[in-house]
Formats: C-alpha cells, sequence, structure tokens
C-alpha cells in the first residue's frame, strides 16, 4: 500500500518515493520560542508527527527534524517588554513547548536543532551565497538578490508584481529588488550578535532553516512542512536559499502544508483575544481530546475550534473508553493495527476516515468482546495515538462543568432557525446539543433544557 501525500510544489497527489528508501528525511518548521504554545501551533507538530509515526512503520530510518528558533526580532522585543535577559524567554517557552506536545502525544524528532547552535554553518551558507552571486551586502546587511533565481516565486505560484502588491515584503531603500530579503543583519550591542566577515550580526529567519535542514538532513530532503501560513515567503526563500548554495540541487521533494485552525469562525488574533492557548485548553478538557479534534479534520482543510467541538471529542472518546471499560475482563491478544486504519493515513493523512474507522472497531469490539478484536481497537488507538490511558483514567479525570451561555447561544440559534424555516439547521443544532447529552424540551413558553443522565 503506498503512501500517497499532496504535495504543494504541483498542487497534486503525489505517490511517495523517498530518495533513499534507507533514509527518510523529514524537516517541520518549529516554533518561535516568545510565548505560551496556541492551539494553531499545534496542529502541524501532531499531523506531522503522526506522519513521521506512519513512515517509521515502512522504511527502517526516519530522520524527523523539528527546529526551534531561538533567534528572531519578536524574541527581543519579548525579553525586552518583560525586562528579562533573552535566555531566559527562549528557555521558558522552548520547556512549555515540549511539556505541551508530550501531552498532546506530538511525535518527537529524532533531532531539535536550535538556531543559535549553527550561526557557523548559517555564516558558511551566506558565504556561499555572495560568491556566487545571489547574495550582496548593503548597508551591514547581506540580502539575497531574488533576481539571481528565476525559480522564485514557484512554490508560491506568485509573480514577483504580486508579492511587491501584495505588501508581503519589506520594502526598504538600500534592497536592490524589493522582494530581495534578509540574510544576516547587524546587532547593537544590546542585541544576541555573532562576529561575521559582515561585522556583529545575526541571521534573518529564512536561512536558519535552510542551514539547520542542510546539517541535519543533507542537500536534498524527502519532505518538508508546516503551516500554510509559510508557504510564502518562508518557504519560497528557503528553496531559494538551499538551491543557490547547493548548485541547483533540489532541495525539498514533497511540501506539506496543514491548514488554519480558527476560533468560533475567526482567525485567532491579539486583538481579538482569542487566542486559545495548549495551557488553558489542557484545563478544559483532557489532552487527548485536544488530540483527537485536532485529527478529526483532514490536515489540509481549515479546522474551526470551538468548546463545543471540544466537548464533543471528548464525549465521543467517553464512548470508546466506555467499550474499553466494558471488556476489561477480556485480555487484549496484541495485534497489529487493522488495514483500514493505515490505509486511511496512507491517504494523503485521512485521519477523519481513521477515526471514523476506529469507532467502528469499537463497535465491533463491544460486539464480540473477544481479545481478538479488543486487541485491534487497542493497536488502532496507538497509532493514533489515542486510548492511551486506561478507562479507570480516563474516567477519574476532573469534569469540568458544560459550559451554559454556550448551550443558550445554540438554543437560541436554533430558534432563530426554525423562525426563518430553516428546519435542517434547527435539527441540526438540536443533533449537535444533543451529542452533548443536552435534552431540548420546547413548550409554549420557549426552549427549556436539561442534562440527560
Ligand atoms: P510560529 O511559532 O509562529 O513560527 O508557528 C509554528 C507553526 O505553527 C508554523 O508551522 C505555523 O505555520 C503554524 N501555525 C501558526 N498559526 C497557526 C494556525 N492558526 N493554524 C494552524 N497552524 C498555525
Ligand atoms: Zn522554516
Amino acid at each position: 500500500m503506498d503512501i500517497r501525500l499532496y504535495n504543494t510544489a504541483s498542487r497534486s497527489l503525489e505517490i511517495f518515493r523517498p530518495l533513499d528508501p534507507e533514509r527518510v528525511t523529514m524537516y517541520v518548521c518549529g516554533p518561535t520560542v516568545y510565548h505560551y504554545a496556541h492551539i494553531g501551533n499545534a496542529r502541524p507538530y501532531v499531523v506531522f508527527g503522526l506522519l513521521a509515526r506512519l513512515l517509521r512503520r515502512r522504511y527502517p530510518r526516519v530522520i524527523y527534524a523539528r527546529n526551534i528558533t531561538d533567534v528572531d526580532d519578536k524574541i527581543n522585543a519579548a525579553a525586552l517588554a518583560a525586562g528579562v535577559p533573552i535566555e531566559a524567554i527562549t528557555r521558558r517557552y522552548t520547556a512549555t513547548f515540549h511539556e505541551d506536545m508530550e501531552a498532546l502525544g506530538a511525535d518527537p524528532p529524532d533531532v531539535e536543532p536550535r538556531a543559535t547552535e549553527h550561526v557557523s554553518q548559517i555564516i558558511a551558507m551566506i558565504e556561499r551565497l555572495i560568491a556566487r552571486g545571489h547574495a550582496y551586502l548593503a548597508q551591514g546587511h547581506v540580502l539575497f538578490a531574488i533576481e539571481s533565481f528565476p525559480e522564485y516565486g514557484k512554490l508560491s505560484r506568485r509573480s514577483l508584481e504580486e508579492m511587491i502588491a501584495g505588501a508581503r515584503v519589506e520594502v526598504a531603500p538600500y534592497k536592490r529588488h524589493p522582494a530581495d530579503f534578509v540574510l544576516w543583519k547587524p546587532s547593537p550591542p544590546e542585541l544576541p550578535g555573532w562576529e561575521s566577515p559582515w561585522g556583529r550580526g545575526r541571521p534573518g529567519w529564512h536561512i536558519e532553516c535552510s542551514a539547520m535542514s542542510e546539517t541535519h538532513l543533507g542537500d536534498t530532503i524527502d519532505i518538508h512542512a508546516g503551516g500554510v501560513d509559510l508557504v510564502f515567503p518562508h518557504h519560497e526563500n528557503e528553496i531559494a536559499q538551499s538551491v543557490c548554495a547547493h548548485g541547483g540541487k533540489p532541495f525539498v521533494r514533497y511540501w506539506l502544508h496543514n491548514g488554519f485552525v480558527t476560533v468560533e469562525g475567526a482567525k485567532m488574533s491579539k486583538s481579538l483575544g482569542n487566542i486559545l492557548l495548549i495551557s488553558e485548553l489542557r484545563q478544559q478538557a483532557p489532552a487527548e481530546a485536544i488530540r483527537y479534534l485536532l485529527l478529526k479534520a483532514h490536515y489540509r482543510q481549515p479546522l474551526d475550534w470551538s468548546r463545543l467541538a471540544l466537548e464533543q471529542a471528548r464525549r465521543t472518546l467517553d464512548r470508546l473508553y466506555g467499550v474499553l471499560r466494558d471488556l476489561e475482563h477480556v485480555e487484549a491478544l496484541p495485534a497489529p493495527c487493522p488495514e483500514p486504519i493505515e490505509a486511511a493515513l496512507a491517504d494523503d493523512l485521512n485521519t477523519p476516515r481513521a477515526l471514523a474507522e476506529l469507532s467502528a472497531l469499537a463497535d465491533r469490539a463491544r460486539e464480540r468482546a473477544d481479545p481478538e478484536s479488543k486487541g485491534e481497537l487497542l493497536a488502532a488507538g496507538e497509532l493514533l495515538g489515542l486510548l492511551r490511558l486506561r478507562p479507570e483514567e480516563w474516567f477519574g479525570q476532573e469534569r469540568p462543568p458544560l459550559d451554559q451561555a454556550e448551550i443558550e447561544r445554540l438554543i437560541a440559534a436554533r430558534t432563530a432557525a426554525r423562525k426563518a424555516r430553516d428546519f435542517a439547521r434547527a435539527d441540526a443544532i438540536r443533533a449537535e446539543l444533543a451529542a452533548l447529552g443536552v435534552v431540548l424540551e420546547d413548550g409554549a413558553d420557549g426552549t427549556r433544557w436539561r442534562i440527560a443522565r
């Protein structure tokens, strides 16, 4: 059974064939450590971690690299705002990132390179780019000359005019072309800096990933992944740097990008105050429910997060753990992961299908109550990173009460739908509430609700 992946470069599904089946390589752009990770940040690490897990079942050696960006202007700003040294910021948020990822069962990478530990490789790469005529020095900055690379814009399918018009590039008087980007910039004494042939300075963000990927995985890698916001300019720039530094050798064979997580239909943003931190979500629901909801949508689709969706995810897991509790007297027989689950994942990580299969396996296990089907259910859970607890641990977790305001908001939406004679929507809301254990009673004086027991 082949693994098929949607390659952003070709905008199509392709059969995955590694360059060297004895050494499969994957690089996922890691976090910039200046804040607590939010649920959107978790998505790439949960889904592409699952891909690493799938690859490991097929290939003897998989090297999964996920970096830590620990030098960045946003980190400097956070340190200044908090009045603490920069290392205090990066150390704190690297540690909380690791805690969150572990709780969510996001597979740890084999190598976790830090930008600050790769400055000599970064400088060497920039020197090569200058020597080959792809980069130039201007007012203490080293810039990449995008006009020296005719394929610039190919991944994101943007023309140079579009890049400039979209104002996604910083226009500066010393640039030869407005879309030229920074490889190295000067650092004043109070900011982190390293000695270089161009004076004391620090690297730009894009060159960090090119240099770390080269150091740990080689010139051409199989898979490179991250959120869809990274296609342009980050990944476009990584391609330009790596291809030009390696004499035209291809950089990445399969580009993968996850869709964005929104919250109640809106983009997460500081100004809206709707940034959902993983650490906060872990107070609302067990980490496995958070993982379940992240996997419930296909990774390329947008995923709209809501408190109710999280509650539903927990209820679904209640049902699955309920099966395991009922079968506690049955000794599970070690079993391989059933084929339909692996087939769903091999189909461009079709996790919604895999979760539907998991539910079907649970139904079968309950019906048959035999060691084989219980073993299969556990094996499927193991591959998906679910059902990792014992049933009594799962049910023993504290449950925060259902959010009343949320329920009332949904009831109001249903009433409005009924008034507008949109009965399909009204029924869908009733079903959603029922899944949360909320029973509605329509009466002359409106709709009342109660929690079913
Ligand atoms: P950052 O630390 O900002 O570089 O982001 C780390 C990863 O999270 C990158 O792969 C981003 O593309 C991804 N990411 C950031 N915000 C979201 C979001 N709302 N939904 C999905 N992925 C996101
Ligand atoms: Zn990167």
